[in-house]
């Protein structure tokens, strides 16, 4: 499986894009910097979208993939999440006030985007993969995604600050290769990172603890301002983390 950082950013700057991650060029998970990297063709061969939540670092692309792919497809991507993510979506952003509503154009029977929910807690098949999401604790509603392949598992999570749920789901999946998890604030922005639902490095260490991950954990979502800094703070918090790289491709062989 090929997993290919478009952008791994918890905030936009030159050189640094939003959150937005290619699986084998059909699915994407986030969609915050798909438009302003891929090209257009490349946009095109999405058939699926995975989204983590609702804020705007996540989602933006959305609206111009829409824009983009329109007459260059002869069916919908498909845009998944839990039900009141999308819900939220349609009413926040795709409401003809702030965007077209495009899971409505050009017909509500074949429309550009198809939004359709996914259960929580139960795998679904989704192109040639199977998607699990898992709630996490954001300041809004916010997943991860257990996908699973013949690669074995990776969990990417969406921004959250310390939760349980997804590390109770963790600790029974024997065949876990990764974890993308958001870091975003420095230590010493401890307090703003329990009010808004992120993570520090400190609080990574303690999140990995809980279900005693032996898988490669990659950081993701830094701040650009504070990007050096929390990096110098995870290789002494969370020695062997790796630090997610923008616009590289992550190979997962097959497992025996
Ligand atoms: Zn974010
Ligand atoms: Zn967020």
């Amino acid at each position: 499986m090929r997993y290919r950082v478009l952008g791994c950013f918890g905030g936009e700057a030159p050189r640094h894009h939003l959150s937005s991650f290619l699986l084998d060029e059909t699915l994407l998970i986030d969609a915050g910097s798909v438009t302003g990297v891929l090209e257009i063709p490349e946009q095109a061969q999405i058939e699926a979208v995975l989204l983590t939540h609702t804020h705007l670092d996540h989602v933006r692309g959305l609206a111009h993939l829409a824009d983009n792919v329109f007459g260059q497809r002869d069916r919908p991507i498909i845009v998944h999440s839990i039900e009141p993510v999308l819900e939220a979506l349609k009413g926040s952003l795709l409401n003809n006030v702030l965007w077209p509503n495009f899971t409505e154009i050009p017909s509500s029977r074949m429309p550009i985007l198809d939004f359709r929910p996914l259960p929580e807690g139960r795998p679904t098949p989704l192109c040639h993969f199977r998607v699990t999401p898992i709630r996490l604790s954001h300041s809004v509603i916010s997943v991860g995604y257990f996908v699973e392949g013949d690669f074995g598992t990776l969990l990417h999570l969406g921004d959250t600050g310390p939760t349980e749920a997804v590390w109770k789901a963790a600790k029974d999946i024997a065949n876990l290769r990764a974890v993308m998890i958001g870091t975003t604030f420095p230590n010493r922005l401890q307090r703003l990172a329990d009010v808004s639902g992120h993570l520090t490095p400190q609080a990574l260490k303690a999140e990995l603890a809980k279900a005693r991950v032996k898988a490669t954990v990659y950081a993701y979502h830094l701040k650009p301002q504070y990007a050096a800094e929390i990096i110098d703070e995870l290789k002494k918090d969370v020695p062997g983390c790796q630090i997610l790289e923008q616009g590289k491709e992550y190979r997962f062989a097959p497992v025996a």
